[in-house]
């Protein structure tokens, strides 16, 4: 079984932690580098990017992860992780960083400006899935390496992608009571 953390700075981390369990993985929490050092996988979850990148640097936590995802870590991020796994940003924060790793560019708060939240089903790698946005962003751009998994209706706008080890939904799975996404990532862990 796959041990797979839940960055644990900030956000809606027993959700996350409940999900991957359900999914056939022993999930734990991640505050520190020695947590990080021990986990296979590594879920960044939904809240707030700002906070989570300043949480981030006042725990020395972003270099490590930075190091981590480099290295071939598979992770995953849900809404405020998918911005934090974007190699570009729009509409954040002076200054904000992420420990990216995704070569995409995510517009945060994209959705937020129009509606703040809202619910879809929509087809993630081929499976329709039943799906909660919250203040969300969405990929404004990919790279040739970025495989795109799900776009949402209104606008076709692209919401989930994968490039290699790493995972990015604009929504947030985890705040329903479907774990197929999280199974996807789980088997994605047990694959490389
Ligand atoms: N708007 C948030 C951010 O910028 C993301 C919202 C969420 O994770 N539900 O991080």
């Amino acid at each position: 079984m796959p041990t797979i953390g839940v960055l644990a700075l900030q956000g809606d981390v027993r959700e996350h932690a409940r999900m991957l369990q359900e999914a056939g993985a022993t999930a734990v929490a991640v505050r520190r580098p020695a947590e990080l050092d021990a986990v296979d996988a590594l879920v960044i979850p939904g809240g707030e990017s700002t906070t989570m990148w300043k949480l981030a640097e006042t725990f020395d936590m972003l270099q490590p992860l930075r190091m981590r995802v480099k290295e071939g870590m598979p992770a995953y991020g849900s809404c405020a992780g998918m911005i934090m796994l974007a190699d570009r940003i729009e509409d954040g924060i002076a200054g904000q960083q992420t420990i990216g790793g995704i070569d995409m560019v995510v517009r945060r708060n994209a959705f937020g400006r129009q509606v703040d939240s809202f619910e879809e089903d929509l087809d993630f790698a081929g499976e329709r899935v039943h799906t909660v946005f919250i203040r969300a962003p969405w990929v404004e751009s990919v790279g040739a390496d970025v495989e795109v998994l799900g776009r949402c209706e209104p606008g076709d706008r692209i919401v989930a992608v994968r490039q290699g080890p790493l995972l990015a939904t604009s929504f947030h799975p985890e705040l329903t009571g479907d774990t197929r996404v999280h199974r996807y990532f789980v088997d994605m862990v047990r694959e490389l």
